[in-house]
């Protein structure tokens, strides 16, 4: 399905995003990992998708918190391949704290990471794929993309903005054959779930197991946390012709959480 086709999803060494790449790894795209990890692991795995894909499986390290190393990426991938035809911006970073106590330097990694970084990418992306007159960007934004939960100021406050982006460079590029979509995951185990446990448990006087159950899976009616399978396959549909028609939509996966 995607033969032919070149996707590069950040903060893939890991999680959401590592699903997604080996899903398209697997229908015949070249993949650029992204992300944070050991050198040696990361190289395992980057080896390890590339053999089960006919197309070709590269990693750059950029920090995306930082527009030149977002600058250079991009600039290297469209110079291999031509175009970057699916972007998925999914790095994203958690920071659990009260609002008057939340580290100003928390926020500012938080928004540069979470919404800056897909301002970058999404601008240094889209020549080529008016070129090519197909494109498919899809921005992993989260249930905090429509909804609060306190604790989480900068996070939430990044993916309603994710949210907004989405609909408006939708709207800009909808007769050049570009869709642009987010996606809402619910709480899904993760790193990124697991690291925030310790920090909500002493924000709000509970124990870790409280945690997961009287917050994470109280949020969800299915009491079921998400599976990056799940993700992975809707991602996979918004990269196909099939929806073509999809875009600018916030699209919870997220077990009925945001329909309370
Ligand atoms: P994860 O921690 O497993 O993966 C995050 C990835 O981002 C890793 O590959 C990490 O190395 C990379 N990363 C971190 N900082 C980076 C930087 N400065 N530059 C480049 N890469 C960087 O997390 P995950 O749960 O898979 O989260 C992926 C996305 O899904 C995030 O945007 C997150 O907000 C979103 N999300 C997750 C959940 C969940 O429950 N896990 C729910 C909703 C939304």
């Amino acid at each position: 399905m995607l033969s032919g086709k070149t996707a590069l999803v950040t903060g893939s060494t890991s999680g959401i995003g590592l699903g997604i790449a080996r899903a398209y790894a697997s229908l015949g795209a070249n993949v650029v990992l992204n992300g944070f990890g050991e050198a040696g692991q990361i190289e395992k795995l980057r080896a390890e998708i590339d053999e089960t894909s006919p197309g070709e499986v590269r990693y750059d390290g950029a920090d995306l918190s930082r527009q030149d190393a977002i600058e250079a990426m991009m600039g290297k991938a469209i110079a291999e391949f031509g175009a970057v035809d699916v972007l998925v911006n999914n790095a994203g970073i958690q920071h659990v704290a009260p609002i008057d106590e939340f580290p100003a330097a928390k926020w500012d990694a938080i928004l540069a990471l979470n919404l800056t970084a897909s301002f970058h990418t999404i601008r240094l992306a889209l020549p080529p794929m008016k070129a090519r007159k197909w494109g498919r960007i899809i921005n992993i934004a989260s249930a905090h993309a429509l909804v609060a939960s306190p604790y989480k100021s900068a996070y939430v406050a990044a993916k309603h903005g994710i949210a907004g982006l989405t609909k408006t460079v939708a709207l800009e590029v909808a007769e050049q054959g570009i869709t642009m979509n987010a996606i809402c995951p619910g709480y899904v185990w993760t790193p990124l779930v697991e690291r925030q446990i310790p920090d909500t448990a002493k924000a709000r006087g509970i124990s870790e197991q409280q945690v997961i159950h009287d917050v994470l899976l109280h949020a969800q009616p299915t009491k079921q946390f998400v599976q990056v399978a799940e993700i992975a396959a809707l991602a996979t549909f918004l990269a196909s012709d099939a929806a073509a028609s999809v875009t600018g939509t916030v699209l919870p996966v997220d077990g009925g959480w945001t329909a309370q």
